[in-house]
């Protein structure tokens, strides 16, 4: 079992006992060696607990599951005074709390948590995850008699409500896991349907690592007074974040000659379509780079094989879309890279944080072109973070294109006292050295 990030895994000084957390989930906790709570559980368990709505912002790596899961279980329990759900089981296929997810992967991740979570439960609590790319007719036979805790995509859980498959007009909690995401305009729409299906009076529970504005106008139409969480990770991370200028056309040699030189074992590579992903594989494996790709266009037992060849170590490449980026929790991933750079500034922390979870020493490297140096730079303001531009030794960038990444290198908005000093290197060259970062581990 992993921690998650060190940032937020700083000593509470709580037990989990005082968050008002029942005996068999504290003795699962204990078995699964949690030792004390994360900042999100510790300030959010007890008004979750206490039936409150909630936002919380946390990031990627930070609890978020358990804060979510625990009280969720333990209401349930207590309501079926510990009975067996085969014994409990209402009429109709009605849900007792509703998690929505953006991806399949978590969905599966989440629903495979919480049962962890209740492993002491005595069977009382039944969880059934439902997404799209598998059968749904198993997904139907599931759902059947009701269901305590259902962990959805949106999509799949619209066909299963047409069909009559499942009813959400009991739902008592929805939680929105990964908010930001959800409530983008690929989902908005299917949420909203689902949302009118539910009835208004229920605990709301939102979690987001970023708070676009949709998301803040969604929190006052869908939550009542709720608690607002917001757990920073201002201390130093054990994430490295570095930036290499390339030039156009030589990308996949510098990508092949990190690979190579650094001889990292698992390394996720972001790209930006589907078909970049073969692409680039094919361009690999010319020079030597086995590679796997994973995108919206793999069947799901494709997509869950490539998933998990690739937490155990059977795949040292993997080239993927955003898919990806969303709350994947593998275990020690040492290296992040952005061979496209992400539209969103928010799926650039998204996709970086799937390395140096658990406190681990992670990597995120960037190459950008020419022609990124303008998106970087934005990335970076919104963000609020700003890295040197590095050339590699055997890679460094036409002499043209110097002055680029010198004005590539200002932020947009230069912080209050920093305009007037000047920087000593146009940009680092031999980032060489740096790199071993993730060989001594
Ligand atoms: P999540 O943010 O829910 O994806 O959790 C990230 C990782 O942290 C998962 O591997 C969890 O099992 C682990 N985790 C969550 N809470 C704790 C805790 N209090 N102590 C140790 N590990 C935890």
């Amino acid at each position: 079992m992993t921690t998650p990030d060190t940032n937020l895994i700083k000593p509470t000084g709580k037990s989990f006992a005082e968050l008002g957390l029942i005996a068999p989930l504290l003795a699962r906790l204990a078995e699964m060696q949690y030792q004390q709570p994360t900042p999100i559980q510790a300030q959010a368990i007890p008004s979750v607990l206490a039936g409150r709505d909630l936002i919380g912002g946390a990031n990627t790596g930070s609890g978020k599951t358990a804060t979510f899961a625990l009280p969720i279980l333990q209401h349930i329990y207590q309501h079926k005074d510990g009975k067996p759900s085969t014994t409990t089981k209402a009429k109709g296929n009605y849900v007792n709390s509703l998690i929505l997810v953006p991806t399949r992967e978590l969905a599966k991740q989440v629903a495979d948590s919480i049962r962890s979570y209740a492993a002491h439960l005595n069977g009382a609590v039944n969880t059934v995850a439902v997404f799209g790319g598998v059968s749904v007719n198993t997904q139907m036979l599931a759902l059947r008699g009701g269901t305590d805790i259902l962990v959805a995509t949106p999509g799949r859980l619209l066909d299963l409500i047409s069909s009559n498959a499942v009813k959400l007009s009991r739902v008592q909690t929805l939680v929105l896991d990964e908010a930001d995401r959800m409530l983008s305009l690929g989902f908005i729409e299917e949420l909203s349907a689902l949302l009118a299906l539910m009835p208004k009076q229920k605990q709301t529970l939102l979690f987001s690592a970023t708070f676009p504005e949709q998301v803040k106008a969604l929190t006052q139409t869908l939550l009542s007074n709720p608690v607002e969480i917001q757990v920073q990770s201002s201390e130093a991370s054990t994430l490295v974040q570095r930036v290499f200028t390339v030039n156009k056309g030589e990308k996949t040699a510098l990508l092949a000659h990190l690979i190579q030189q650094n001889q990292w074992r698992q390394i996720l590579i972001f790209v930006n379509a589907k078909n970049n992903c073969e692409h680039l594989a094919k361009k690999l494996s010319k020079r030597g780079i086995s590679a796997e790709v994973f995108h919206g266009d793999k069947g799901q037992s494709a997509r869950s094989r490539v998933l998990d060849g690739f937490k155990s170590g059977e795949i040292e490449v993997l080239i993927a879309t955003d898919i990806a980026a969303r709350g994947l929790d593998i275990e020690k991933l040492p290296v992040v890279i952005n061979f496209n750079l992400p539209r969103s500034p928010a799926d650039y922390m998204h996709r970086i944080g799937r390395s140096g979870r658990a406190g681990e020493v992670g990597l995120a490297i960037s190459l950008i072109e020419y022609e990124d140096y303008h998106h970087f730079k934005i990335i970076e303001k919104k963000n609020k973070i700003r890295l040197e531009r590095e050339q590699v030794t055997g890679f460094e960038v036409d002499k043209d294109s110097e002055d680029a990444i010198i004005a590539a290198s200002k932020p947009i908005a230069a912080p209050p006292g920093s305009g007037k000093k000047k920087r000593k290197n146009k940009s680092s060259i031999n980032a060489d050295i740096w790199l071993n970062i993730t060989k001594d581990k």
